[in-house]
């Protein structure tokens, strides 16, 4: 038995859009005044779905607006095909969603002496969103780096935001990669998958950044590979495995 209880709130869908290819953003807003950490996630249950499959009507979702933008809430996850999204792209504008949280610990650290170096890989990029936009918003004084992987441009979601708050916080550094770039010259930035020595190389001389990785299993699986041949302490790593992929 838990010493506490919590409510589960009510919430209903304002809005869907298409971030990037196949993937679906949706908006909710939650009827009460729902407080939560840049990075942490919520159970979602869809109350009363068009479309079943057997596997529930409840999933977790990194919530990828800022905490300012509350009881607004925006999402983003890849179609799958899934009964729990095909429902969701629908897009029952006012269909009602229960939420459960906020949950977890995937929150940037205190201390903004020590860089944060953040490592996405595609769908992985909603928590952080939601911190560096949080970050801008709050003026935090912290170092950033996004080591962001995509097969394609159009894969990767929120781009254009990216790139816009590079040019707004001093110190973010947004460096995108595609590990299938096109063939003609269109493409100016790296290519390839995020390695060790890629994670070395964003090294500066300031304090031991902190590492936070966010993906599917096998992208973060990837990383603590990539982190240990860059010889990062595992005290210094966080990571946030997103399951179903
Ligand atoms: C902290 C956290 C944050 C996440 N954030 C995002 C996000 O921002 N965007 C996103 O697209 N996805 C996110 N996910 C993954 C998401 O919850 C789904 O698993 C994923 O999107 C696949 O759902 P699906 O409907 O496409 O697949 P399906 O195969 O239809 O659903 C996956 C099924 O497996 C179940 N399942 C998943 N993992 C486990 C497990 N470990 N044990 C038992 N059952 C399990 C689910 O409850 C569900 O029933 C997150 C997961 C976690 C834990």
């Amino acid at each position: 038995m838990h010493g506490w209880t919590h409510t589960i709130m009510n919430a209903r869908l304002i809005k869907t859009d298409h971030p990037a290819d196949h993937t679906l953003g949706f908006v909710i807003e939650v009827d009460e005044p729902f407080e939560f950490r840049a990075g942490q996630s919520c159970d979602l249950t869809l109350v009363n779905p068009p479309h079943e499959d057997g596997k529930g009507s409840t999933r977790t979702f990194s919530i990828t607006s800022a905490p300012s933008e509350s009881p607004r809430l925006m999402f983003a996850t890849r179609q799958t095909g899934s009964a729990f999204k095909r429902s969701l792209e629908d897009g029952l504008l006012g269909m009602a969603i229960e939420v459960d949280g906020p949950w977890g610990s995937f929150v940037l650290h205190d201390d903004a002496a020590r860089p944060a170096v953040l490592l996405a890989g595609g769908i992985g990029i909603t928590p952080f969103r939601s911190m560096i936009k949080d970050a801008v918003e709050r003026r935090l004084a912290h170092a950033i780096t996004l080591l962001y992987s995509n097969r394609t441009q159009s894969s990767a979601a929120f781009f254009s935001d990216f790139v816009t708050w590079s040019h707004v916080k001093r110190n973010f550094t947004f460096v995108p990669t595609l590990t299938d770039p096109p063939a003609d010259s269109s493409w100016h930035a790296r290519t390839g998958v995020i390695d060790g020595g890629l994670i070395a190389e964003q090294r500066g001389s300031a304090a031991a950044p902190i590492y936070y990785a966010a993906g599917p299993a096998a992208f973060v699986k990837a990383m603590r590979r990539a982190l240990f041949d860059a010889h990062v302490r595992p005290s210094d790593i966080q990571t946030e495995e997103f399951p179903g992929y």
